[in-house]
């Protein structure tokens, strides 16, 4: 790779930033704030303004800041997702995870095709249409196309009126090559998260294994798009470092994707560490980030990257996630298990590779996400139309993107609630429905009266 545009985070230049923007006064964060409001982005050194806010009244103006711009932008659409762990082999010792190669107390699994398809099943009658793959660095004896012929299971299966419609993967690492195969196996979002961009915190939490060599971590999104892979997805885990210097470090790396293919992530996720069998620090993390400061971070990124989705899982509990969606989740996952075969066994413990915060089923989070006035939206039109990468920036950033997203959740929405919903949440989803659609434009209002129509009258998977 040519060597000027390799990512290099500028730890100095944040230790900077931070030193001298985050103590400023009231006028100064109003400033900010009303920058935000024009869904422009954000430059470093605002995020660390913003970062700086301690007054109450500041903060509650923070979030409803972010809360405008997410709900100009996202409106009442909450896309759901299941993660589907096929295996957690492992050959890298990361200190905070139960799949490492040292912990002898994991059970360990990697689920064979039979098995995948099994899940699979399971999650397509719950009324999933998305899965993400997961798995540790270590594939069983056939390597690395163990995960392209999961892939390959994923969408074969069928059940019912149902099938998965895309599939997005948080896999290790991957050469060009590898990438892409991943591409012409029809991955929807590849995901990885950098866990902390510092890079002496990085070595000593990543001891051993191929995970230990930073640079080939931090470098991966670049193969992955040269790759022509144009939807990817980035994160931090939160807890390992100073909260503030990895979003800066986030935003560094956004803007080298930027810079370099025209165009930054598709999503950010945002976990914190959950404690993990075998693993003391995950239940004791290195620099803890309180409830109040994970609200913050959603806030602050929702205003710094408007069109990038966020995405929350099941680490955390129900009343948080509830809180977050309105500052700028876009994403959720639901009714997750983490352990390979988790779905069909309906358990968690054992292989598990780290606890849950929100245990409820689909069905349950569907119900209070729809109760607070949500689309639930299992819409994958985007990618199947070839809405990606650049692409889809184009059209999300003149707001275009809203006339197809809206109408889509509709249908997708109205497709559980006919197939999978319980009848308390089918009462609850249309009155929700109704509800999004009076409140509508004309041109994505009427979009939505006709694929809603269609599903009624028993047709699946249409979009615009
Ligand atoms: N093995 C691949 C890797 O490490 O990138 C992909 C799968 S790994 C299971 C997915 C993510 O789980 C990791 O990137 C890490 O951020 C997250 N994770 C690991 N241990 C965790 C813990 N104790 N709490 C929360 N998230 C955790
Ligand atoms: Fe393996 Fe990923 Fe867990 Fe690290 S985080 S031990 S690489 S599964």
């Amino acid at each position: 790779m040519n060597q000027e545009t390799v990512l290099r985070i500028d730890e100095a230049r944040i230790a900077e930033t931070l030193a001298t923007c985050m103590d400023r006064d009231a006028g100064h964060v109003r400033e900010v704030l009303s920058k935000a409001s024009e869904m422009k982005g954000l430059a470093a050194t605002d995020m660390a303004v913003l970062m700086g806010i301690s007054d109450p009244e500041l903060l509650t103006e923070l979030f409803a800041t972010a809360r405008k711009v997410k709900e100009e932008i996202y409106g009442k659409r909450l896309v759901l997702f299941a993660p589907l762990y096929i295996s957690n082999l492992c050959g890298n010792d990361c200190l905070y995870c139960a799949f490492r190669s040292r912990n002898r107390e994991l059970k360990r699994r990697a689920l064979m095709q039979e098995e995948i398809a099994a899940e699979v099943k399971m999650l397509i009658d719950q009324g999933h249409k998305r899965v993400l793959l997961v798995a540790g660095e270590s594939y069983p004896n056939e390597g690395f196309s163990y995960v392209l012929k999961s892939i390959e299971t994923i969408y074969s299966v069928k059940s019912g009126p149902g099938e998965v419609r895309r599939v997005n993967a948080n896999v290790a690492p991957l050469t060009l090559d590898e990438f892409k195969e991943l591409k012409s196996a029809k991955i929807g979002t590849y995901q990885l998260f950098q866990e902390t961009y510092h890079r002496e915190t990085y070595s000593k939490v990543h001891l051993g294994g191929k995970k230990a060599d930073y640079d080939w971590r931090v470098s991966c999104m670049d193969r992955a798009m040269e790759a022509g892979i144009d939807d990817v997805g980035i994160g931090v885990l939160f807890g390992l470092f100073d909260w503030r210097f990895e979003l800066l470090a986030l935003m560094q790396h956004i803007a080298h994707l930027e810079k370099k293919f025209g165009v930054g992530p598709h999503t950010i996720s945002v976990p914190r560490l959950e404690p993990a069998c075998g693993s003391d620090i995950a239940s004791h993390p290195p620099k803890p980030v309180s409830d109040d400061d994970f609200r913050k971070i959603v806030a602050i990124l929702r205003l710094a990257v408007p069109y990038t989705g966020i995405i929350m899982s099941t680490r955390e509990t129900a009343k948080l996630r509830r809180e977050t969606f309105a500052l700028g989740v876009s994403q959720i996952s639901a009714g997750s298990r983490t352990n390979p075969g988790g779905y069909v066994e309906d358990e968690e413990f054992d292989s598990s590779q780290f606890s849950l915060g929100d245990h409820r089923h689909l069905d349950e989070v569907i119900r209070d996400v729809a109760r607070m006035g949500y689309i639930p939206s299992f819409c994958t039109g985007c990618y199947r139309l070839g809405r990606t990468g650049k692409d889809f920036m184009d059209l999300a950033k003149p707001g275009d993107i809203k006339a197809h997203c809206a109408p889509n959740a509709i249908s997708t929405f109205e497709e559980y609630l006919l197939d999978y919903a319980a009848p308390k949440t089918r009462e609850i989803g249309e009155s929700a429905i109704e509800g999004m659609i009076a409140d509508m434009a004309p041109l994505p209002g009427q979009r939505s009266r006709v694929l809603l129509e269609q599903v009624k009258s028993g047709k699946r998977d249409v979009y615009c």
